[in-house]
């Protein structure tokens, strides 16, 4: 699967063009902008233009466009926060390396809409020499290479030895004449300053909503409501538009399975009320009081002959009296309240459960 389209950043682009056309464009960018606006995205749009073949590049069509489409192109190394590798020697560190960054890559292939990389991965001493080993390759298609590395401030500096940035340093003072460096990064100040001095910022900003939004509806299959709310939580951001998503399904889920439990009798109340851990995951178990009101306000609209917003769950399936379901929303409010509070979750969602068994 290709990659999905760049969005908005028309500025940048223009900027990089004009570069570009120049002859005028730094050999070593940073790329710099909050999470989750397609600063990677913008690095491999940039690689496009850089290998392209076509008159305006990049045109999407060359070769070497498509190649980049596909993750492909022989000349395009990109490197993106990994897991630390385990071996102990240092070729075999370098070794493991290449081959996880080759597994995210094979995964981006596959699934263009990509979550960020777990805290403990990272940019490691053998991250240094794999781009030094590289940055040493002829290129094999065209005149140059580029190197693109993401969230370049989780260069993990090494237990009492600075070898890692001192490796990469040691590339970005003297980078061969035939390679173009894209670091990107959220905070330009977490750089080291020895590195951060080497590289021309190009700053990307967030998003217009209209261009989250269009993004979400063709790419990532969200409508209506859950698509508004999804565009106002990301606040221009693709990524952080897509994460409140995912936790907006997860209460979603969560919703269902109490809905069932508390109309499945005792028994499953007191095993759904245990399941909540007693402290733990208080913003889980708030969104998913708010998705329950939002859900039994939608089966009101329902029974007083509205149209719910989506199905209804299973548990709701059944005619409910319109009164019955805003009493269970008022029950709901109050145990939303409660939680703020210093309240045991476990406790409040068996008292809940109870409660709504009785109205349900
Ligand atoms: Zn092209």
């Amino acid at each position: 699967m290709p990659l999905l389209p760049l969005v908005g950043h028309d500025a940048a682009k223009a900027q990089v063009q004009k570069s570009l056309a120049e002859g005028r464009l730094p050999q070593m960018l940073l790329l710099v902008g909050p999470s989750g606006i397609g600063k990677q995205r913008f690095g491999l749009w940039l690689a496009q233009a850089l290998f392209c073949e076509g008159a305006d590049r990049p045109c999407g069509t060359c070769r070497s466009c498509l190649q980049v489409a596909g993750l492909a192109h022989p000349d395009l190394h990109w490197f993106m926060p990994v897991p630390r590798p385990k071996a102990s020697e240092p070729d075999k560190q370098v070794e493991e390396l290449a081959e996880a960054i080759g597994a995210v890559i094979e995964e981006r292939r596959s699934q263009p809409l990509w979550q960020p990389a777990d805290g403990l991965a990272g940019h490691f001493v053998a991250t240094a020499r794999l781009l030094q080993r590289r940055a040493a390759l002829t290129p094999v298609q065209g005149k140059r290479k580029v190197f693109l590395v993401a969230e370049a401030d989780r260069l993990v500096p090494q237990e009492s030895s600075p070898e890692a940035a001192n490796a990469l340093l040691k590339l970005l003072e003297e980078p061969p004449a035939d390679s173009t460096f894209l670091l990107t990064v959220t905070d330009a100040n977490r750089l080291l300053p020895t590195i951060r001095s080497r590289l021309i910022p190009l700053r990307l900003g967030r998003l217009h909503d209209g261009e989250v939004e269009r993004f979400l509806a063709d790419h990532a299959g969200a409508s209506g409501m859950a698509l508004g709310r999804m565009v106002s939580a990301g606040e221009g951001s693709i990524g952080r538009a897509l994460a409140a998503g995912d936790d907006s399904a997860k209460a979603t889920r969560a919703v269902d399975e109490l809905l069932k439990a508390v109309t499945s009798g005792p028994a499953g109340r007191a095993e759904r009320a245990l399941k909540q851990g007693p402290w733990a995951a208080r913003g889980d178990f708030t969104a998913m009081l708010d998705a329950l009101a939002d859900t039994l306000a939608d089966a009101a609209r329902q029974a007083a002959g509205g149209r719910a917003r989506r199905p209804l769950p299973e548990a709701l399936s059944r005619p409910h009296a319109v009164s019955a379901l805003v009493t269970a929303q008022e029950k709901v409010a109050r145990a939303r309240e409660a939680a703020q509070g210093n309240v045991n979750p476990q406790l409040l969602l068996m008292a809940l459960a109870d409660d709504l068994a009785e109205v349900l």
